[in-house]
């Protein structure tokens, strides 16, 4: 299969909802290029004494709705081309999740396991140091994504607050919770999304206990697991980058957790089967999760998928083509911008109380968690009955409205 750029998948999916909402060809062209891209060589030197560059991305997309926000990913796949797609998610998916937030996104193109915990210390620093001048707390708010965590984050705001001379924590979100992070921000992504699958299970009328098979198992993954087999959803099936395995009589989780913790992988997990990440996709499933990374599910595999509903934890895991296949099969795909919303949700929390010097409790940030997925649901489900479109089409109606009325009302 030929590379899918992520960027002209994601102008395509612009230019599906600017055609039915007959959208200002001044406001489209602005949307259709990122406001600013920062593109960075960023140079360590490794345990061994060797100096090695890396490079470094942030993209800037829109603040028509308030500063740029969005996740730093480090992963050997990173360029220019999947960032710029990522940050024009961003400004949607803020927008979708009606935070006062527009969009950016950025990365270090790095395998993150080939480091020492000292060399990704030092090229996590040393990236701020590179791009400091152009994030802040109300210009630009990095936050954790793909193989970034609460430590890489707390370096970073350290870094940061030295550059800047004072401790500034509402740079940055998803920190540890000793330097302002908040209750609840490490699971927020994985709770948002099963706030939303209650309600689109309900509104697709679900069996109780369905069946689920969840792509991906890092924090969003795993953390969405947890919470949708409380709210009583069966897992049957997971996978993690190397492979996976499926259990029709479904998967015990705090099992499974220690099985991987202990050897590395849930292969030879007891009762279960062993599945690809491309076959755990086409099982006979109510819901599918992919929650690893983009164009998993594609023109070559969209026919084969059985599930009912797809949920995103991802971003840009359907390309454009299987969004056709799969709307055409009556398949219902919960975008990613609205079923992953609940992190950058939670971000808004978090920098929010950074601002006020506040600290609200895990009930307090959970509760206004749910009320925001509610409401973003409850708003996509009622643009996909008024437009007659897929959700995916709904959720980028509702945000480029509210992206083009700041844009408008801005002046820009
Ligand atoms: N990386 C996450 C996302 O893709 C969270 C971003 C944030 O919290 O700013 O939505």
């Amino acid at each position: 299969m030929a590379k899918i750029n992520l960027f002209q998948s994601a102008m395509q999916q612009l230019d599906v909802a600017a055609k039915i909402l007959n959208l200002d060809k001044q406001i489209l062209v602005q949307l259709q290029h990122p406001s600013r891209v920062l593109s960075v060589s960023v140079p360590i030197n490794l345990d061994n004494g060797e100096v090695r560059v890396f490079q470094g991305f942030r993209v800037q997309y829109n603040d028509a709705r308030g500063p740029f926000k969005g996740g730093l990913r480090y992963h050997s796949q990173v360029d220019m081309d999947e960032v710029k797609a990522l940050a024009f998610w961003m400004s949607i998916k803020n927008a979708v999740v009606d935070i006062p937030f527009g969009g950016g996104k950025g990365g270090i193109a790095v395998d993150p396991k080939k480091l020492s915990k000292r060399e990704l210390e030092r090229l996590s620093r040393k990236f701020i140091d590179l791009i400091y001048k152009d994030i802040g707390p109300k210009v630009d708010v990095p936050a954790p994504d793909v193989n970034t965590t609460p430590e890489i984050m707390g370096w970073m705001v350290d870094e940061y607050s030295k550059l800047v001379g004072k401790f500034t924590p509402a740079v940055i979100t998803g920190k540890p919770l000793s330097m302002g992070g908040s209750q609840g921000r490490e699971e927020a992504t994985g709770f948002g999304g099963v706030a939303v699958l209650k309600q689109a299970a309900k509104a697709a009328k679900l069996k109780k206990h369905a069946t689920m098979a969840v792509q991906g198992f890092g924090n969003v993954g795993s953390n969405f697991s947890e919470v949708a087999i409380q709210a009583g959803f069966k897992l049957v099936a997971v996978s993690d980058s190397k492979s996976g395995i499926y259990s029709p009589k479904g998967l015990d989780l705090k099992k499974l957790r220690d099985y991987k913790h202990q050897h590395q992988t849930f292969i030879g997990f007891p009762g279960a089967a062993e599945v690809t990440n491309e076959k755990l996709l086409e099982l006979p499933v109510d819901v599918l999760v992919p929650a690893a990374l983009e164009n998993q599910i594609h023109q070559g595999n969209a026919k084969k998928i059985r599930a009912k509903i797809i949920v995103e934890m991802a971003n840009g895991p359907t390309t454009p083509a299987a969004d056709l296949i799969l709307n055409a099969r009556g398949v219902w795909v919960i975008p990613d911008v609205l079923a992953n919303s609940g992190g950058v949700a939670a971000s808004y929390l978090e920098w929010s109380q950074n601002l006020k010097g506040l600290k609200w409790t895990k009930k307090v940030v959970l509760g206004k968690l749910t009320v925001y997925m509610t409401k973003a649901w409850q708003q996509v489900l009622a643009t996909h009955e008024k437009y007659q479109t897929d959700f995916r089409t709904a959720a980028f109606i509702l945000a480029i409205n509210r992206i083009a009325q700041a844009m408008r009302d801005r002046g820009l």
